[in-house]
């Protein structure tokens, strides 16, 4: 491995090769070519017409690939061609990737709608996500049940998931191999159900789709990029139970997330 690369960027790069073994996807180091089951979406990124017509592109010979635009290279390689929620859950198994599994009971994979408009990520499954195996089951996923409700939708509307699958002990943070481990599930997820939207509950969620250690207060309330969805970060339902004074911001996060998705706030009735 090449000697100069980041801490983080040597994570990540291990962490891609393990998961391509698991799903036993081609060799890609003997023969590229082997790689026809994946598939690399590239990003339509609107650009003015030219003036003049571009040179035309020579055909590549057979022997090289194409270069297919996109804007990272980790963009590409977890994408799946016609993946499914089902085959996602499959490729997972019985996970033994990381160390979050010694401890757990049930591995938290998601719930909701696979045709989802809307999904919310969360951090991790606490102690009752983990004895059920569903998402947002405790105390903060009553809290996040009310947001969903007051949005005029119900859990089976949207999709929850979280960063990590496995609940990390004692609530800690997941550590950030386990992240680089378990996010290639979460990206698939998120590809394949293709929402309009996607609402990150908290800093963890948020810090793993927008590759950032920025704090969340940074980012909390705006509109961002993932791969062609508008992206959302606010605060975790976890936070708000202990700062309920920060609900009227989350409040405000998801108006504008209904108006994206052109949700009507219902008014009061008097
Ligand atoms: N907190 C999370 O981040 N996810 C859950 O599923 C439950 C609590």
């Amino acid at each position: 491995m090449d000697p100069l690369l980041s801490e983080t960027s040597r994570e990540k790069l291990e962490a891609w090769l393990r998961y391509y073994e698991d799903l036993k996807l081609g060799d890609f180091y003997k023969d590229r070519r082997t790689m026809g089951k994946r598939v690399v979406k590239a990003r339509t990124i609107p650009v003015a017409a030219p003036a003049v017509a571009p040179p035309a592109v020579k055909e590549a010979p057979a022997s090289i690939l194409p270069i297919i635009p996109v804007t990272s290279i980790f963009d590409s390689l977890d994408r799946v061609e016609g993946d499914t929620l089902e085959l996602i859950r499959e490729n997972l198994g019985e996970c033994t990737r990381c160390r979050l599994h010694k401890q757990r009971n049930k591995i938290v994979f998601g719930a909701g709608s696979p045709g989802a408009e809307l999904v919310f990520v969360g951090e991790g499954p606490g102690h009752d996500e983990d004895i059920q195996g569903f998402p947002f089951v405790g105390r903060a996923g009553k809290l996040l049940t009310q947001m969903i409700e007051a949005m005029g939708l119900t859990r089976e509307d949207v999709y929850i998931c979280n960063v990590v699958k496995c609940r990390p002990p004692e609530n800690r943070k997941p550590e950030d191999d386990e992240v680089a481990t378990c996010s290639p599930y979460l990206y698939r997820q998120l590809d394949a159900i293709a929402p309009k939207a996607i609402v990150c509950l908290g800093g963890t969620a948020a810090q793993a789709l927008l590759q950032t250690k920025d704090s969340i207060s940074r980012f909390r309330g705006n509109w961002f990029d993932y791969r062609n969805t508008k992206l959302m970060a606010t605060y975790h339902p976890a936070y708000l139970l202990r700062n309920p004074a920060a609900k009227a911001d989350v409040w405000k996060d998801l108006q504008k997330v209904m108006a994206h998705l052109g949700l009507k706030v219902k008014k009061a009735s008097r």
